[in-house]
């Protein structure tokens, strides 16, 4: 076997078992090819155990690198040289790497076997690969405090020599845990709470609301923004988007008055409810986060939920804002959360809103509209986008 470039993929030995694991895999092995059908050039995919292995063909490796890191369920990513299975292509193979380093640095090789029959143990190969890399580079050891590390793993047919590795995302294969719909709006909460979802293995769908037509487009163009972002981690995302702004105006005419905000957000919840149970999702998502305004008071959030039948699944329920934030900008929305907008959610607001509601009060605002005919009409104006992923 000639050397040959390869990435691979690692996914935690922790906690996987059983059935699970069988899930897991498939979803994985989905999910990457899906991520690299885009990029040209022929790539292979080959397993081996709890590793991909990526063998690029014509393709950039560095860009294979990119889509990975952001794939749920990988939690190292790592451009290695694959060997013929003998200590003396492994030591071949990591003088070749080091070669353009600029050097001399301090090194040590960390070796493993994933294969316990190869005739070296890992002591062995290591200090192998070591000491030819000393020999010819004239580089020094150090275990304790290396500048780079080599590493050699020795896998069933083959040994693989990295210099680089990367963190991945950690988390489970999205669509592991089934699928989800993402309440969207256009701060910060919500597209971190679509992270996380996503991390924990659920496909996301995205809703967005519009105050349309008593507002503008601004607010689509930044979910459709957020969803672009947030398409890195899972691919073949959609976005729907669902003016809103009549059925508020009807909410109000009805006399909602202090509880128009939470009648607001009940009938948002039972609007993703009608699309969730068409798109097969099984949970709705939103950024609720508890206390962080008026209509995240404990009380509040429980009256909304109670017009939900599916799970509703807050994330974020017990972070504060600033690590909201922070994790925001870990994930690439945190620039787009910012921009002006035009939000539903600030039309219409009473000057005092209730921060104590309860669910008989807001059925008895409901009994005043006909929600079984209002519903489907704000569905019936739902427009869907597929947002490519940025870039
Ligand atoms: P975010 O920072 O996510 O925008 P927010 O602070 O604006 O949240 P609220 O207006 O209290 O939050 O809404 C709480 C949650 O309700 C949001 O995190 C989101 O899941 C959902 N939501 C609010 N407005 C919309 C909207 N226009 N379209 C879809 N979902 C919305
Ligand atoms: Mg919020």
């Amino acid at each position: 076997m000639d050397s040959q470039d390869c990435v691979l993929l690692k996914y935690g030995e922790l906690s996987l078992k059983g059935r699970n694991r069988g899930r897991f895999e498939r979803e994985l092995l989905r999910n990457v090819q899906v991520a690299l059908a885009g990029v040209p050039g022929a790539v292979q995919i080959e397993r081996r155990d709890s590793v991909l292995v990526l063998l690029p063909g014509t393709a950039a490796r560095q860009e294979l690198v990119e889509r990975a890191r952001h794939l749920m369920g990988i939690s190292v990513v790592q451009p290695a040289v694959r060997v013929r299975k003998t200590p003396g292509a492994a030591a071949d193979a990591a003088v070749e790497l080091l070669k353009d380093h600029a050097g001399p640095q301090r090194f040590a090789v960390r070796a493993r076997r994933r294969d316990k029959d190869f005739a070296l143990t890992s002591e062995q190969l290591a200090a192998e690969v070591g000491e030819r890399v000393g020999n010819e580079l004239g580089w020094p050891v150090d275990l304790d405090d290396p500048q780079v590390e080599i590493s050699v793993e020795v896998d069933r047919h083959e040994v693989f020599v990295s210099v680089e590795r990367h963190r991945g995302q950690g988390g489970l294969p999205v669509g592991c845990s089934g699928r989800g719909l993402v309440l969207l709006s256009g701060g910060f909460d919500s597209p971190v709470a679509a992270y996380r979802a996503m991390r924990r293995g659920l496909r996301c769908e995205f809703i967005h609301f519009t105050g349309a037509p008593l507002t503008g487009p601004s607010s689509t163009y930044k979910a459709y923004a957020h969803v672009r972002q947030l398409d890195r981690f899972q691919g073949r995302s959609r976005l729907h988007v669902v003016p809103i702004g009549a059925a508020q105006q009807e909410l109000a005419r009805a006399g909602a008055g202090r509880l128009q905000t939470i009648a607001h957000r009940r009938l948002m919840i039972r609007t993703a409810e009608a699309l969730a149970r068409r798109l097969g999702a099984q949970a709705l998502i939103t950024g609720d986060s508890l206390g962080q305004v008026a209509s995240q008071t404990l009380s509040n959030l429980t009256t909304i939920d109670q017009a939900a039948t599916l799970p509703l699944l807050r994330p974020l329920l017990t972070w504060d804002k600033q690590e909201i934030i922070d994790e925001a900008r870990r994930i690439g929305t945190a620039e787009i959360s910012p921009l002006p907008d035009e939000d539903c959610c600030s039309l219409l607001t009473p000057p005092h809103p209730a921060t104590h509601t309860t669910d008989a009060e807001l059925t008895e605002l409901e009994a005043r509209i006909d929600l079984g005919t209002l519903i489907p009409a704000v569905l019936a104006k739902a427009r869907t986008f597929t947002p490519p992923h940025a870039a």
